[in-house]
């Protein structure tokens, strides 16, 4: 299964959102609503009134599994989650609590309120919203109020990610599933998704046999170890904006997926740009593709984020299951 990656919506996604809001609507919760209520829901999610609610500043995520869309999240005005949608295919793996997550790091500390439909209660609660009250019945829909209090330390106190920086850089999800690939430069136990450690194995032990050793200086890094990287930049007195041009928001770097390897020369200082100057970059730069690797950040790169000759990332892992 291709991992799962999140991102806010632009306004040419919402024709898809609302597609597949209104078929996950049709299936699960239109026979509790009457008439009234569905058309009212219908309108709701008409691709150009949801865009007008999305100009000022965009309320909706999006969740990936690969390039294909499976699940919508959408704030209204102020703090009310309105959609949350998971394909039925999809549910219960996680894709809402990946969503949440971003409104969370979006929003920042203060309640979360939802109208959730009565079948939608339980994976509400599972998602920490409490109930507020009873059954609510008007314009042929029907919803329990309920509300998730954002604490501060949510995020572990971080404040929110620029609207920008998670509109231009996807959020991936963490990879569980993980192998040992040996020891990085530190002497620290690396490891790597299982599919994207063989493709790792096979390249690094190809690069050796032809005279060019890679040094793996990173490779798996959790969205945990993540946030004390950032937090500690953060204590040390940086601007959250100079911090990101350099170090990923929990939860936006591709090395917690488990793909992504940072490496070096033997003879270079790790982490520069003067690895492009390495024969090590110009071996990958020829080859790496040959495993499936791909370099992350060129100059120029479309999210915005600085030069990185280092970072290689097994695209397979984040690959397309299969085509939009
Ligand atoms: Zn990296």
């Amino acid at each position: 299964m291709a991992s799962l990656h999140y991102r806010l919506a632009t306004p040419e996604d919402l024709a898809a959102a609302s597609r597949l809001v209104r078929q996950v609507f049709d299936a699960q919760v239109a026979p509790l609503y009457e008439a009234e209520g569905c058309a009212l829901f219908y309108r709701f999610i008409e691709p150009a009134v949801w865009a007008e609610r999305d100009r000022v500043a965009p309320r909706t995520w999006l969740a990936f599994a690969g390039r294909k869309l499976v699940g919508v999240a959408h704030v209204r005005s102020g703090r009310q989650l309105s959609l949350l949608f998971v394909e039925v295919g999809r549910q219960r793996q996680g894709v809402a609590k990946g969503l949440l997550g971003q409104i969370v790091a979006a929003l920042g500390a203060g309640p979360l309120d939802v109208h959730a439909s009565p079948n939608a209660v339980a994976a509400y609660e599972r998602l920490d919203f409490l109930r507020l009250g009873a059954e609510v019945a008007e314009s042929g829909l029907r919803y329990i109020p309920m509300r998730r209090e954002i604490r501060p330390d949510d995020n572990d106190g971080l404040p929110p990610p620029p609207v920008a920086y998670a509109a231009r850089v996807p959020f991936f999800a963490e990879a569980k599933d993980l192998r040992p690939v040996g020891r990085d430069v530190q002497g620290r136990e690396a490891r790597l998704a299982p599919a994207a450690a063989l493709a790792w194995d096979q390249m690094s032990a190809d690069a050796l046999r032809e005279g060019v050793p890679l040094l793996l200086v990173s490779a798996f890094r959790s969205v945990g170890r993540q946030r004390e990287i950032v937090r500690r930049k953060l204590e040390s007195g940086q601007a959250l904006s100079e911090i990101l041009k350099v170090s990923a928001y929990p939860g936006f770097s591709e090395h917690h997926t488990g793909c992504a390897v940072d490496l070096a020369a033997p003879d270079g200082p790790p982490l520069t740009e003067a690895f492009a100057g390495t024969a090590q970059f110009r071996w990958l730069s020829e080859h790496a593709h040959e495993y499936g690797f791909e370099l992350s950040y060129p100059k120029g790169n479309k999210q915005g984020l600085a030069y990185e000759p280092w970072h290689w990332c097994w695209r397979e892992g984040l690959a397309p299951e299969s085509a939009p």
